[in-house]
């Protein structure tokens, strides 16, 4: 009879080499990716942030903490959720049908809530509104086609061929090779999943990597760690150079390893509008042999057309090369719901070849239903967004876009050289040369001036490490961007007053939340604050 126990006990010591051999692996990655002080501060934050964690479940410190917590939300909820005698609620099925009337004017009604009024083009981003003309245009293609749905191509031809030019249109503006495809899918957020999907699965099939890992810009889009977190990625976050605000190229080099199935860099970010170094991050990708991402959702219409555009208006400024005439790069995400006018609810993602978009595809062939197959996350899609997208692209057209596309850079660009050249007490952040600019200060709290800027109307975004807001400028923006320098003089002015040498304290709302953002300890009220604002918008 063999020895059970021997080769149970070599079973085990083989179990433990191969355990502790992983384990040095691994601690070897984090120790190469962030060096020993990273290391060790992110153990820090670990332990810190559990710590605060367990301090909040704490009898007496709960209780506190929980108060503070509703007193913050009942007064979210007061702003977002209209209540009182004059406000008709809607709780369930009316038993008859409302008349035509009714719900027309009821919906006159909701569209008249008071809102922030991003009509006088006082709100960064948000709207992306292409015109009256184009929105009668869409409302009429939406009518036309409100049925549709892209999972029936053989019910509606049409919709399936609006799809796939839509997707061929953006590819040309991308410069793609003869090989590059694409999908159109419901906006950037998704395009990144799919785009992060992929080169997953890529990884999965071509390399045998089974704990995937993505390396990406502090700044890269939160849809990376949606991503990350809904497909059970690891994403590592690059820091940016000090100086430029692109990211850091030695950083990424460190960062890639062995299960790295993706970089991604932005073109340009949402924070501070920069354009990564596309370039850069190519020889990277290509050196390793790794797929690279370039983050255009929110340079959708306008980066494609910033050469020409700079050509005319200040030739000095070279702009960047982020499209797949850069070898390195094998998708790209554009957003058409942003400066490309179309309704809210489309995107595209593109890919060099059809191999990698094969990787997001969904199949359940053996399905009682019937062979089953699906490009992107969702079944049915509604065509009618498509129509209203290859409407609106083919009605505003290349001359049409270029235009919105100078006047939105001009827009931007007067704003940065009035801040860069008027305010000594501001600066911009890197040097952008697209839709967005940030800026902050080193003696005044900056949410403040967000906050003062906010009596007068204006939504600008808040950032946060560093803290400092931003504008994205829209075609709304453009003819209010003489009024937001100005305002921002009175602003400055009186944030200036009232703050002592040396000392940045918070004084309104913004200032309050992103004071408690800032901290580890407080971190966790935080999360609950977001939990909270997310439950508020189901409340009737
Ligand atoms: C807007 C944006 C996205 C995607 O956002 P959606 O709201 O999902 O359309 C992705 N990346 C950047 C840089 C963006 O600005």
């Amino acid at each position: 009879m063999p020895d059970t126990r021997l080769s149970f006990r070599t079973a085990s010591t083989a179990v433990f080499i191969v355990v502790t051999a992983r384990f040095a692996a691994k601690s070897m990655r984090e120790l190469r990716a962030r060096g020993i002080f990273g290391s060790v501060k992110d153990l820090y934050n670990f332990s810190a942030r559990k710590f605060f964690r367990f301090m909040m479940t704490l009898p007496g410190i709960s209780e506190k903490v929980n108060a503070e917590l509703d007193k913050t939300l009942t007064h979210t909820e007061e702003e977002l959720v209209p209540r009182g005698p004059g406000i008709r609620r809607q709780l369930e099925l009316p038993k008859d049908g409302w008349t035509d009337e009714q719900v027309t004017s009821e919906l006159h009604e909701l569209a008249n809530m008071k809102h922030s009024p991003w009509e006088a083009g006082k709100v960064s981003g948000a709207v992306y509104h292409g015109g009256e003309d184009i929105l009668k245009l869409q409302t009429e293609a939406y009518g036309m086609f409100s049925v549709a749905n892209q999972l029936h191509p053989d019910i509606f031809p049409g919709v399936r061929k609006m799809e796939a030019e839509v997707v061929a249109m953006v590819l040309r503006m991308y410069n793609a090779p003869e090989s590059g495809v694409g999908t159109s899918t419901s906006g950037g957020t998704e395009s990144l999943l799919m785009a992060c999907l992929a080169a997953k699965m890529k990884g999965r099939y071509e390399k045998s990597i089974t704990e995937p890992e993505i390396v990406a810009p502090v700044t890269i889009h939160a849809g990376f760690d949606k991503a990350a977190y809904y497909f059970g990625i690891k994403l590592r976050h690059a820091p940016l150079d000090p100086i430029t605000y692109k990211v850091d190229l030695n950083a990424v080099k460190r960062l890639v390893n062995a299960n790295t199935v993706l970089i991604a860099g932005s073109a340009p970010n949402f924070p501070h509008g920069i354009i990564d170094d596309i370039e850069g991050l190519s020889k990277i990708a290509l050196k390793h042999n790794i797929p690279l991402h370039v983050d255009a959702c929110l340079g959708s219409f306008v980066v494609p057309f910033m050469e020409k555009v700079y050509n005319e208006i200040d030739p000095a400024v070279t702009v960047p090369l982020v499209d797949f005439r850069v070898k390195g790069v094998t998708s790209i995400s554009c957003d058409t719901h942003k400066y490309g006018f179309a309704p809210k609810g489309s995107s595209v993602i593109m890919y060099r070849d059809a191999k990698l978009r094969r990787y997001q595809y969904f199949l359940a062939t053996d399905w009682s239903g019937g062979v089953y197959a699906s490009p992107t996350l969702a079944g049915s899609r509604p065509g009618a967004l498509m129509a209203g997208c290859w409407a609106t692209l083919v009605r505003i057209g290349e001359n049409g876009y270029i235009e919105s596309c100078r006047n939105i850079v001009s827009a931007a660009r007067s704003i940065r050289f009035a801040i860069q050249n008027e305010f000594p007490t501001l600066y911009v952040l890197g040097q952008p040369i697209g839709s967005v600019v940030a800026f902050s200060s080193e003696t005044l709290n900056i949410y403040d001036i967000a906050d003062g800027l906010l009596k007068k109307g204006w939504h600008l975004s808040a950032l946060q490490n560093p803290a400092a807001i931003h504008i994205a400028c829209t075609r709304l923006t453009v003819t209010a961007a003489g009024e937001l320098i100005s305002d921002l003089r009175e602003v400055v002015a009186q944030v200036e007053m009232h703050t002592t040498a040396g000392e940045k304290k918070p004084q309104g709302d913004t200032a309050m939340l992103y004071g408690v953002a800032g901290s580890i300890s407080t971190n966790a009220v935080v999360d609950e604050l977001a939990v909270g604002y997310l439950d508020i918008l189901y409340k009737v």
